[in-house]
């Protein structure tokens, strides 16, 4: 436990830091996109310098992206959370595993109909089941296959030290592909921004970090399970708005949590 205190604490460090240099940098990168823009409207420009003009204007877009993520992992975003309910929200998204998918990897979907709404970002939401989706496919270059499966439960005492929460009820989401698993370095610095595998063109490192950040802030966590080999199930607990009787009082959560 003491191992995954400092963990935490040392993602919550890199998440201050990152936040603070990217909302300067943001700032920073207004200006240059403005400046860019007004050349591009009023300059008498040949062609080829318009053509770098348009190159300079994407990089710096792709900045911008780049740095509202990190924002995003580093929760100066200010999050909506609200009333939402998993089984639709996750039938909406049916078709968008499909697209990400393609046809080499077969989804199914296991989302019990009944069960309690949960108290989060409905957007957020959504990019974190985009992004887990992406990941398993990049996992699975040969095809193979994705299960997603929802559950209400109570943690037991286990697998709430390894969540980093308290014993009580959570709705558990379980994203489960069959790739290539993750060796154990990979698993332990999968939450840390920037850390990707995948090379600077393909991954930003910025997928786990975003969502395990957006889900403390909500109030839930996540938990990777992943070996060589034997594929990767990232479980993500969202915290249920009521508990139906017999488990325990569960209000909804406060806007942030104290890692600490
Ligand atoms: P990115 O996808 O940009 O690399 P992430 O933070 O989403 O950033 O993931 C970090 C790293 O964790 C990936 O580069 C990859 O090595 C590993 N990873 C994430 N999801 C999976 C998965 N489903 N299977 C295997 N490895 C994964």
């Amino acid at each position: 436990l003491e191992e995954q205190l400092t963990h935490a604490q040392k993602l919550e460090a890199i998440g201050q830091l990152s936040g603070g240099v990217a909302h300067d940098f943001n700032n920073m990168l207004g200006v240059i996109i403005g400046s860019l823009d007004r050349v591009q409207a009023t300059a008498e420009l040949d062609d080829r310098s318009r053509g770098r003009l348009a190159l300079a204007l994407q990089a710096a877009q792709s900045c911008a992206d780049l740095t509202k993520r990190l924002l995003g992992f580093a929760r100066r975003q200010k999050l909506q959370p609200r009333e939402l309910d998993v089984t639709s929200e996750m039938d909406r998204l049916r078709g968008l595993f499909e697209r990400v998918l393609g046809e080499t990897v077969t989804a199914t979907l296991d989302i019990p109909a009944d069960l309690p709404p949960v108290w989060i970002d409905a957007s957020q939401f959504e990019g974190a089941i985009v992004n887990l989706v992406v990941n398993a496919r990049d996992a699975m270059p040969d095809g193979g296959s994705l299960a997603v499966t929802a559950r209400l439960v109570e943690l037991d005492a286990d697998e709430a030290a390894m969540a980093g929460l308290p014993v009580q009820a959570f709705l558990r989401l379980s994203v489960a592909d069959s790739g290539t698993g993750m060796d154990a370095e990979t698993q332990a610095r999968a939450l840390e921004p920037f850390f990707t595998t995948k090379g600077p063109d393909k991954g930003t490192g910025l997928g786990l970090s975003s969502i395990y950040g957006f889900l403390r802030q909500s109030g839930g966590g996540l938990r990777i399970e992943s070996a060589p080999g034997e594929g990767t199930t990232v479980h993500l607990y969202l915290p249920p708005m009521q508990n139906p009787a017999g488990l325990a009082q569960n209000t909804p959560p406060a806007a942030s949590v104290d890692l600490t």
